[in-house]
């Protein structure tokens, strides 16, 4: 494997190398979503430009090769996260659709009124919403684990929240507000014991920063995006157990998830054609997979322990500056590269825009975590989150700019 120098890496990555307002780009917003190296720029360009052509139907030297790249970018996909196939992995949107295809087709199928699921006050909105609407479609009740004042799960309380009533389990690998890595694979066996109740990871904030291995975590689904790891938008994957998918009825219906098409209804294409209805992002998958393929050339394990280097040394800069909050786990060993705070007597908008003419880019707001927000008691965060091309110079820029902040506002 290749050692992870952040500085080296960078000449591979275009975006990073630009000027914003007069000053060189720093770019700690890869929570939301992450720069694109050559490598799967080159790959998008190369099926566009020679391959080009749907899949699975044409007989035809284009078709064969599009098809073989994407059913090849489904292999490389799956072998990254330890699918036991590629049949395991379906392709879609992202980590949303993903939810949402669970949501729908397992969930309308499966979860009736009375019956429970349990979410947790730390997640994402795109692993609550879906639960939500799935509880008004079917009566189910909405349960949720706590989270403590660092941003960890509270599970003292499990025999209560979970039992006979459970049906479904979904929550976060690692938290996208706070930076907590959660112990999925002790909740996910804690469940099991209790319940018959499916577990569904969002892996959106796991997958692009540490080794995931879905069948050791002994979840029923997983979910990620492909735009959050080096990848493009716009494409993504669930994983599911091989029984699982195979009992799980369709989501969505169109071309290419048949068998047979009969006046009077429909059989389906097998597993994981079923669930891809239509004619999917092909270049995004190539695409996902050249980025699995690109940071699969670095040691498992060299990300996450780099991201949480940087955020020890933002915290301790932080601390040093007195008046700034840092929400999440205090032990930068139990969290990724996710760092969200906020300064005494200064909105975190106005944090952001004055680091953006500074040519830092963060994110300021809810991070789509309102249940976060709520269990702190504030209304929005400053979050700089980090990926394996950051450095300690990007943190001495973000601190020289909040110095900035703190002169202005006092
Ligand atoms: N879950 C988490 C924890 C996330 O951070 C995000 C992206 N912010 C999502 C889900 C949604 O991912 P996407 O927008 O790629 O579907």
């Amino acid at each position: 494997p290749r050692a992870l120098d952040p500085q080296a890496l960078r000449a591979e990555f275009p975006a990073l190398d630009q000027a914003v307002h007069g000053h060189p780009l720093v770019y700690l917003d890869n929570a939301a979503t992450t720069q694109k190296p050559l490598a799967v720029l080159a790959a998008l360009d190369h099926y566009y430009r020679r391959d080009n052509a749907n899949v699975h139907r044409g007989i035809h030297e284009l078709s064969r090769r599009a098809t073989d790249a994407y059913e090849g970018a489904r292999e490389t996909v799956a072998n990254w996260i330890g699918a036991g196939s590629p049949s395991e992995l379906i392709w879609t949107r992202g980590t949303t659709e993903a939810l949402n295809l669970v949501a729908w087709a397992w969930g309308s199928a499966e979860v009736g009124e009375g019956d429970e699921i349990l979410l947790s006050v730390q997640d994402h909105h795109s692993n609550l919403v879906p639960w939500q609407l799935l509880a008004q479609r079917t009566g189910a009740r909405l349960r949720y684990i706590e989270i403590d004042d660092e941003g960890r799960w509270i599970l003292d309380d499990l025999d209560e929240l979970v039992g006979e009533r459970t049906r479904i389990v979904a929550v976060s690998h690692v938290s996208n507000a706070l930076g907590t890595v959660n112990p999925v694979a002790d909740l996910v066996a804690a469940v099991k014991q209790r319940s018959t109740a499916r577990v569904v990871i969002d892996g959106a904030q796991a997958v692009p920063h540490l080794p995931v291995d879905v069948r050791a975590l002994g979840c029923d689904f997983y979910a990620f995006s492909g735009h959050k790891m080096c990848g493009p938008t716009g494409i993504g994957g669930l994983w599911g157990r091989p029984e699982v998918l195979e009992a799980m009825p369709p989501f969505q219906g169109g071309g290419e998830m048949i068998d047979e098409v009969r006046r009077d209804g429909s059989s389906w294409a097998s597993v994981p054609h079923k669930f891809e209805a239509g004619t999917p992002n092909i270049a995004g998958a190539i695409g996902m997979a050249a980025a699995v393929e690109w940071l699969g050339g670095f040691e498992p394990g060299a990300v996450l322990a780099h991201e949480q280097a940087l955020s020890a040394y933002t915290m301790e800069r932080l601390g040093e500056m007195g008046g700034v909050r840092v929400y999440g786990p205090a032990d930068p060993a139990e969290r990724s590269g996710v760092v969200s705070f906020d300064m005494e007597g200064t909105h975190p908008h106005d944090i952001s825009t004055i680091l953006d003419t500074r040519g830092v880019a963060i994110r300021a707001g809810h991070h789509c975590a309102q249940l976060v927000m709520r269990r702190y008691d504030t209304a929005a965060t400053a979050r700089a989150s980090f990926y394996l091309y950051n450095t300690r110079d990007d943190v001495d820029r973000l601190i020289e700019g909040l110095a900035a902040v703190r002169d202005i506002f006092g």
